[in-house]
């Protein structure tokens, strides 16, 4: 290590090595978590607005460490990205959410729609479409129930290979949707050039939507596009009936977040598939 008199260096380096250190251990650990059976999948609902029914699900991927317990997505998925592991453990994410819904199926409407989370890491692979045309077959699971989540970015860093595969997926019958929107690449362009269906606003303009004329602007445009382009769009991280009445208000048509059910089991989300309404 470099020597100086700051202490204040030493610290930061000390710092760094347990930062890094734990990383290491995080993805020595990771890299034997499917076969520990430390991996599990939770559902979030997602609301149609007119009706208070859940026509959705979007599944979250958890990781329950005999070391550190639950660690949180923000901490753990970086590291399966960054080492690839993120391939197989999202297939092995697709296969359970298929396993999942195929259980509950008998309590969801026809046209319920599960989501599953994409990384980048998976398109680059560039037999994506056949690899899950594959799981679908194995599983039994209905392409019509089941839509793909992508980002902005993975859109824009390979355009030609994610036309490719996004139209492959689309002529399965699966639904795309484009996540965190608004917080990518600025580019609106790509709306048309890709086979989407979905479009989902990120939270970040949601949380201030009914205080800050600048998010309620985003929103209101964003939701304008939307209808005129023919995309569902779904608002996440809606948390209060402030945000619910406001979306209602301007004709959103789908919600996501605590203020209808946090990320559930899914012993728990089958008892939700049993109500009425969720609002
Ligand atoms: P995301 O795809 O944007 O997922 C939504 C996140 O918002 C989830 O966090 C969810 O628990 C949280 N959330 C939902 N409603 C609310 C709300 O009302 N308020 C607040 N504050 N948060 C809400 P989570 O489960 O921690 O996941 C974080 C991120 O990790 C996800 O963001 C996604 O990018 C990634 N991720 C999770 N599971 C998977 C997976 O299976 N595959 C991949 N590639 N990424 C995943
Ligand atoms: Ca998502
Ligand atoms: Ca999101
Ligand atoms: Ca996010």
């Amino acid at each position: 290590a470099k020597k100086t008199g700051r202490n204040n260096f030493q610290f930061y380096s000390a710092d760094m090595n347990a930062q890094a250190s734990l990383r290491l251990a995080m993805e020595t650990a990771l890299r034997r978590a499917v076969e520990q059976e430390e991996f599990f999948i939770h559902l979030q609902p997602q609301i149609d607005l007119d009706t208070g029914k859940m026509n959705g699900a979007e599944v979250l991927l958890r990781w329950n460490s005999t070391q550190w317990g639950l660690v949180s997505p923000a901490d753990f998925i970086p590291i399966l990205e960054d080492t690839g592991m993120i391939e197989s453990v999202g297939e092995w994410v697709l296969k359970q959410a298929c396993q999942c819904f195929l259980n509950i199926k008998h309590k969801l409407a026809e046209d319920f729609k599960l989501a599953v989370n994409l990384s980048g890491r998976q398109f680059k692979g560039g037999n994506l479409a056949s690899r899950i045309r594959y799981i679908l077959a194995e599983t039994g699971m209905p392409t019509k129930n089941l839509e793909l989540e992508i980002t902005e970015t993975m859109l824009m860093e390979d355009p030609e290979l994610a036309t490719l595969t996004l139209s492959e997926l689309s002529e399965m019958g699966i639904s795309l949707a484009i996540d965190d929107f608004g917080t990518g690449y600025s580019s609106l362009s790509y709306l048309k050039q890709f086979p989407l269906n979905v479009l989902k606003i990120d939270s970040s303009f949601i949380r201030d939507v009914t205080t800050d004329k600048d998010d309620a602007a985003i929103v209101n445009a964003i939701l304008a596009m939307t209808e005129s382009l023919g995309l569902i769009v779904v608002a996440e991280g809606v948390e209060t009936n402030e945000q619910l009445n406001y979306l209602r208000q301007h004709t959103c048509q789908c919600a996501q977040g605590y203020l209808f059910s946090k990320p559930v089991s899914e012993e728990a989300f089958y008892e939700l598939a049993e109500k009425e309404t969720l609002i």
